[in-house]
């Protein structure tokens, strides 16, 4: 019988659910920041920082324009941001620019 160990985890916004939760690759609900966990973004492994309400980050949805809903979150990893759009269906990824890239 084969064991996999390593499930290809594809994050969908259905992945995610309202106030820092999300549906891990194991099928169950699991709580964001709780676990170390890895979100792929342009071809590497991105360890997830924290996850902040999108409210206070975003006032719309940045591709469609629509509402954020409550409870709604924007996960940090250490490049880039990630919001699941409940609106439009889609993961808004937007690497991080930071100051120190700057020299
Ligand atoms: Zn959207």
């Amino acid at each position: 019988m084969d064991k996999v160990k390593y499930v290809e985890h594809t994050l969908t916004t259905k992945s995610f659910l309202p106030y820092g939760k999300f549906i891990n690759f194991m099928g169950e609900i699991s709580e964001l920041c709780e676990e170390v966990m890895y979100i792929n973004f342009n071809g590497k492994d991105r360890e997830v920082l924290m996850a902040l309400p999108a409210k206070g980050v975003l006032d719309c949805c940045p591709l469609c324009k629509g509402k954020i809903h409550d409870g709604s979150v924007v996960v940090i990893t250490d490049s880039h941001s990630l919001f699941p759009c409940w609106e439009c269906e889609q993961l808004v990824e937007q690497e991080t620019v930071g100051d120190e890239t700057h020299e």
